[in-house]
């Protein structure tokens, strides 16, 4: 018998196979590599993925959806276990994308984990609540661009792909959902300090309101950069090259 959805792990599960069909044609396969789906739960996307390649990896946390799985898609790769404990690096692939129609509780780690792995990731199709996608896929001067739009932005290149209403899950969700794409550009690494970089974005962010110089008072030590142009704009109003300049202007390179 089929269990209820369970709330606390975020479980909508996708009803309409036009859609996941449209979610699994808009990753690229690629026979050489991998893909891992976050949160399979009773296979929803995971039907279509198998009729495309058979190198396939779910990773699904909760024991109910386990079996359902294991019956559907014998011959697959099933790992019973939380996302955000695996350590991706052990699974031992090479490069690999990934695919989901994530749990929205924890949609920021799932980004925050595909950041700190994003020299083995190459491209990430997936569903968020439409509010974090739409942040994510932001440009500046816009009041849904802060953290993760930088920080993805600095390494992916983010295209909305659709909305899909409530209608189309089981349970309804009480927000709008969107499909984004993420694939990794071309940087290998950012030309300053990643993690000043870092602390720059989040202290920043931190009172978007205010201009840089008294949002990062705390860490510009050096008093003529209170005249720097880039200084008396608002966080939200730099381009992810504006704060690799302000990253390498307040911790110059020695
Ligand atoms: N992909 C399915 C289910 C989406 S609901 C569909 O489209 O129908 C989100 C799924 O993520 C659920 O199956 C839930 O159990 C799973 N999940 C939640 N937290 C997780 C975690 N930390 N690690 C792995 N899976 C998780």
């Amino acid at each position: 018998m089929i269990k209820q959805a369970k709330k606390y792990f975020g479980q909508h599960f996708l009803i309409n196979k036009l859609i996941s069909q449209k979610i699994v044609d808009s990753i690229t396969f690629d026979p050489a590599q991998y893909i891992i789906e976050i949160g399979p739960g009773r296979g929803a996307l995971t039907e279509f993925l198998i009729s495309k390649s058979n190198q396939i990896k779910l990773i699904e946390i909760d024991s109910d959806c386990i079996k359902i799985l294991e019956n559907r898609f014998p011959n697959t790769e099933i790992i019973c276990d939380d996302f955000l404990k695996i350590e991706l690096k052990q699974l031992g692939l090479q490069k690999y994308s990934i695919i989901g129609n994530f749990p929205y509780n924890i949609s920021s780690q799932i980004l925050f984990k595909v950041l700190e792995n994003r020299n083995d990731i190459n491209q990430v199709v997936g569903m968020f609540q439409k509010e974090v996608a739409d942040r994510i896929c932001s440009e500046p001067k816009s009041k849904k661009y802060g953290i993760l739009s930088v920080l993805i932005q600095a390494y992916f290149d983010c295209e909305k792909l659709f909305d899909v209403s409530p209608n189309n899950f089981n349970p309804k969700p009480k927000v709008y959902s969107s499909v984004i794409k993420l694939s990794r550009n071309n940087v290998k690494q950012l030309n300053c300090d990643y993690n000043k970089f870092i602390e720059i974005v989040k202290l920043g962010f931190s009172q978007r309101r205010k201009k840089l110089k008294n949002a990062l008072k705390k860490i510009i030590t050096l008093d003529y950069l209170n005249t720097n142009k880039m200084l008396t704009k608002r966080a939200e109003e730099l381009s992810v090259s504006d704060f690799i300049e302000l990253t390498n202007l307040i911790f110059p390179k020695s």
